[in-house]
């Protein structure tokens, strides 16, 4: 099987967020499909391993913030390389709004944000998938979304030229430097597998 035949399926990207008691959290995903118009349903999958996971299981409630192509590095580093278990993704982070479910949602390098409420949840293996009702609502720009592609072509940065063998995540350009990549590596900045780094 060619598994680069599932790098040509189109993505977006969105930062994820949701709340638990007082803690608010976020992460980066590509995975938001609408499912149905009526009701406005959408799907999300989400890793177990996040923090937002355990946030949507416990309160059924997230927000969607659609990434637009003016988004640098930076809010992908902020967003999808530490654990809001390690650190308050918004203490420094300025540009939120509260929307009426009480979660949070970008309000910068945006250009909508969806307000859901979970009415499914499939278990799947490393995965959660979440079936959601939209309940709320707003186009914040009329910029381009960024896509998955953007991101790779535009965004995330290009490996330096170096003598030595490295690994590459293709994901989040995490590098690593050594001959050989030990086949249980993750990536320690997207949580990728070792199947995802390219040799350079
Ligand atoms: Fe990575």
């Amino acid at each position: 099987m060619d598994n680069t035949a599932l790098l040509k399926l189109c993505y977006g990207l969105f930062i994820l967020t949701a709340k638990d008691g007082e803690k608010d959290n976020g992460c980066v995903t590509n995975t938001v499909m609408q499912i149905t118009q009526n009701p406005i349903t959408v799907a999300i999958s989400v890793n177990k391993e996040n923090y937002t996971n355990d946030m949507i299981s416990q309160t059924g409630e997230f927000n969607i913030s659609v990434l637009s192509e003016s988004a640098d590095f930076g809010i992908f580093e902020h967003f999808g390389f530490v654990s809001g278990r390690d650190k308050d993704k918004f203490a420094d982070f300025r540009d939120i709004k509260r929307s009426d479910n009480g979660v949070l949602y970008i309000t910068k390098n945006t250009n909508a944000y969806l307000s859901c409420k979970v009415i499914e949840k499939i278990d799947c293996h490393t995965h959660t998938v979440f079936i959601a009702e939209v309940t709320d609502a707003e186009k914040l720009s009329d910029e381009n979304s960024m896509t998955y592609d953007y991101y790779h072509k535009n965004v995330k940065p290009q490996p330096e030229k170096s003598e030595k063998t490295a690994w590459v995540c293709k994901i989040c350009g995490y590098k690593y430097d050594g001959e050989e990549l030990p086949e249980d590596f993750i990536c320690p900045w997207c949580k990728h597998p070792a199947s995802d780094f390219e040799k350079v």
